[in-house]
């Protein structure tokens, strides 16, 4: 009887080790050259989707709740600088970031539940330009964030504009005033909604099918239009002084007023800053305190786990500040042009001075000029390919995954982690 009893524990054991290739809800374990197995329920993934024109990142939350932030890209080449379309030219890039979410998309979630725009620049939001493609409504032209809803349809945008689009001056490009009429056409005839960012709060994105299931997850408001989070409750204070206290050349510019935002899962977080910088771009010397909103941001953000760089790793952003305040353990450098990541912003990121202990830097996209011109750029974990985030129910670890950027085939290009959430 004992021996029978023990043959049973034995083949249970052998079963287990067995369905070991396989997760808790049924799912295919991650392997290197498999297509990247679905989101299931409990787990945060945070994928930076990589076309080489531009960022887009889009998360799945752990209840299902789906974020997409910006919806890349630039449509215009910009020899000798930009970097070529992925997986290929036949698409805007708009369109492959849309045919991206829908292959990733949650059974459960048909829709992008909020889509946030961190500034007005068309690498995040989709240049428009005279002959761009028109809606089938005739309403708007199509590219990055108005191209999403012909494949995705999207719930709620929220903007750092909305409703006026004035600040610090009125916003007139083609690319934002097309923006808004594609607003007010969705606004009356798909029932979106849109909102201003709210910087200090913790409760614009709030989980919408199962919260009460995840109670430390958060995501905190750290700043819009120079506008930062105290760190208490959810009061802000303005960097910028009075618009009309300036000159017109001393204004901020739109990188400066992207938003920003932690993303946390138990003790997991995950910043994420548009292109906020800490050195003048124009100028290139270091601007008055009140322009180095990407610092003061930083003070309250605090240490994370994982941080999506600023300004796409450009040489006048991820300054000193940032970096010691945030002290990541993962870098994503979402990258569109020569020069992501910069030769002093990369040895900034790899620098032990600024902060101790082990980094792992993934690059979406090095271009071969930046190969030779990043000194040390050999030493990141990966220079091509989407970078996706997986946070384990709980938040208690995270992995990283590399997926293959030539194709639509998910494949796996390379698996780092586990690492434990600090
Ligand atoms: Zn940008």
């Amino acid at each position: 009887m004992k021996t029978k009893l023990l043959q049973l524990v034995l083949l249970a054991f052998v079963a287990m080790c067995i369905g070991g290739a396989r997760t808790q809800a049924g799912e295919a374990a991650p392997e290197v050259g498999k297509p990247f197995p679905a989101w299931s329920k409990g787990e945060l993934d945070i994928h930076h989707i990589n076309t080489g024109r531009g960022d887009a990142q889009f998360m799945i939350l752990p209840d299902g709740t789906t974020l997409m932030e910006d919806a890349s890209g630039k449509t215009v080449e910009e020899p000798p600088f930009s970097l070529p379309t992925k997986p290929d030219a036949s698409r805007p890039p708009g369109e492959w970031v849309a045919r991206y979410i829908q292959r990733v998309l949650p059974k459960s979630a048909r829709k992008i539940d909020y889509a946030v725009l961190s500034h007005f620049h068309g690498d995040h939001m989709g240049t428009i330009v005279k002959d761009s493609p028109w809606a089938p409504s005739g309403a708007y032209q199509l590219s990055g964030i108005t191209l999403i809803p012909e494949f995705v349809s999207i719930a709620r945008i929220v903007d750092r504009g909305w409703p006026d689009y004035d600040y610090p001056a009125p916003v007139t490009s083609l690319t934002v005033r097309n923006y808004r009429k594609f607003l007010d056409w969705q606004i009356r005839n798909r029932g979106l909604q849109v909102e201003q960012f709210q910087p200090g709060h913790n409760d614009q994105f709030a989980l919408l099918h199962d919260p009460k299931s995840y109670p430390t997850f958060e995501i905190r408001n750290l700043a819009a239009n120079g506008v930062v989070w105290t760190g208490f409750g959810s009061s802000a204070h303005g960097m910028v002084p009075p618009i009309a206290s300036l000159s017109r050349e001393d204004y901020p510019i739109e990188n400066n007023l992207s938003v920003a935002f932690r993303v946390s899962y138990g003790k997991f977080d995950y910043y994420s800053g548009g292109d906020l910088s800490s050195n003048d771009e124009e100028t290139a010397f270091r601007p008055p305190l009140w322009k180095d909103i990407e610092a003061a941001v930083s003070q309250v953000c605090g240490p994370v786990d994982v941080m999506k760089a600023d300004h796409h790793g450009s040489w006048d952003a991820n300054g000193i500040s940032l970096l010691a305040n945030l002290r990541p353990r993962v870098i994503v450098v979402d990258a569109r042009a020569q020069g992501h990541p910069a030769v002093n912003t990369y040895e900034r990121m790899s620098s032990k001075k600024i902060w101790p202990g082990e980094r792992d830097i993934f690059v979406t996209n090095v271009s071969p000029a930046t190969a030779k011109t990043t000194y040390g750029i050999e030493n990141a974990k990966s220079t091509q390919g989407h970078v996706v985030i997986r946070v384990a129910p709980g938040g208690g670890s995270y992995r990283v995954f590399v997926l293959e950027d030539d194709d639509e085939e998910m494949r796996v290009k390379a698996i780092f982690g586990p690492y434990e959430s600090r």
